[in-house]
């Protein structure tokens, strides 16, 4: 086990949020979860109050305007909403939610000499005209569409942390995390999981948008956890940006099969207009966190679906879920 550490998490109410907050506490350390539950969940860290009692710490705060001022060693930058009905919701939000929660944590690394990580995201790559996408890419994202509130605000985020790390020296890590699936997705945040396993199960059609040949590569969540804190363990020289995913590729209508197949449901598949800028494929080429973590996911879809159909099935059989 590691040494104990205070560590910051904001966005820890989230879904990864909380799965980061958990195995932190799991660690040993003491955590700090700074969340406003725009899209955060409380309930998510219930359980964890009650099992590692004042370890953890929850303050309801926005990011943007984040009063913290407390020593600690790590910072993980998780807050801003990540799925695109939720993003776009409140664009101008999303865009300063990316780059002044970005300010508000570099500016406490630099005070305390902690390290920080940022969690960047894939749509950094945008519709992407490079398959699989690594980290050289410098993407092809649309500047002024619905998608960019969020995909521009993570790369201003991204540009900020390099420019601390050149003019100020802090130690920052930055990781480009792509789809990532399992317990705690909130039933209503509309993501394709989240959705298709909800439809499924409630025997509704599945949306397919577009003809749903667009591809995706999903992530389990405890895998991606253990990506994020292993690239926080890396040494000081090794920044990123590094690429956290599972490059097991598949079309989203492969994905509405799959889940019908594993919940028995006779859903039928509709079909409905493909989003402004919906990238068209997305995989990540993940040597360099093979390399430098080093770090490979461990479950595949196959193995990562069953425990996230449970999930959704307690939701629904502890109280009706409004439908997403
Ligand atoms: N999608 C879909 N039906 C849904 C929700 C999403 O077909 O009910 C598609 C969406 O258009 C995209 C993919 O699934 O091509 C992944 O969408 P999600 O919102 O989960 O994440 P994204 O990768 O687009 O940020």
């Amino acid at each position: 086990m590691p040494s104990p550490k205070r560590i910051l998490v904001t966005g820890g109410a989230g879904f990864l949020g909380s799965h980061l907050t958990e195995a932190l506490l799991k660690e040993g350390h003491a955590v700090f979860v700074v969340d406003n539950l725009w899209t955060g969940r409380k309930e998510n860290l219930e359980p964890l109050r009650k099992e590692y009692g004042e370890r953890l710490t929850f303050l309801c705060q926005d990011v943007r305007e984040m009063d913290f001022c407390q020593e600690v060693q790590e910072i993980y930058n998780l807050a801003c909403p990540a799925s695109p009905p939720a993003y776009q919701q409140d664009p101008l939000a999303t865009t300063l939610t990316c780059v002044q929660g970005a300010l508000k944590v570099l500016e406490l690394a630099d005070r305390w000499h902690a390290r920080v990580l940022q969690a960047s995201t894939s749509e950094v790559y945008g519709d992407a005209l490079q398959h699989p996408q690594n980290e050289e890419y410098w993407g092809n994202v649309n500047p002024h569409g619905p998608r960019s509130c969020y995909d521009e605000g993570k790369r201003v985020a991204e540009s900020l942390f390099f420019d601390y790390r050149r003019t100020r020296g802090t130690a920052i890590k930055v990781a480009r995390i792509f789809n990532s699936y399992g317990p705690q997705m909130d039933p209503q945040d509309g993501r394709v999981v989240s959705n298709f396993i909800l439809q499924a199960l409630r025997q509704e059609p599945i949306t397919l948008y577009g003809d749903g040949s667009q591809t995706r590569s999903f992530c389990y969540c405890q895998d991606t956890i253990r990506g994020l804190m292993a690239l926080m363990a890396t040494p000081e020289e090794f920044t990123g940006p590094v690429n956290i995913g599972n490059p097991g590729e598949y079309t989203i209508r492969e994905l509405a099969e799959k889940i019908l197949a594993l919940t028995g449901s006779a859903s039928p598949l509709v079909y409905r207009p493909l989003p402004v800028d919906d990238p068209k494929k997305r995989r990540p080429d993940i040597s360099l966190a093979r390399q430098a973590l080093p770090w490979e996911p461990r479950l595949s879809l196959d193995q990562g679906l069953p425990p996230t159909v449970h999930y959704f099935q307690s939701l629904l059989s502890n109280s009706p879920c409004p439908t997403p």
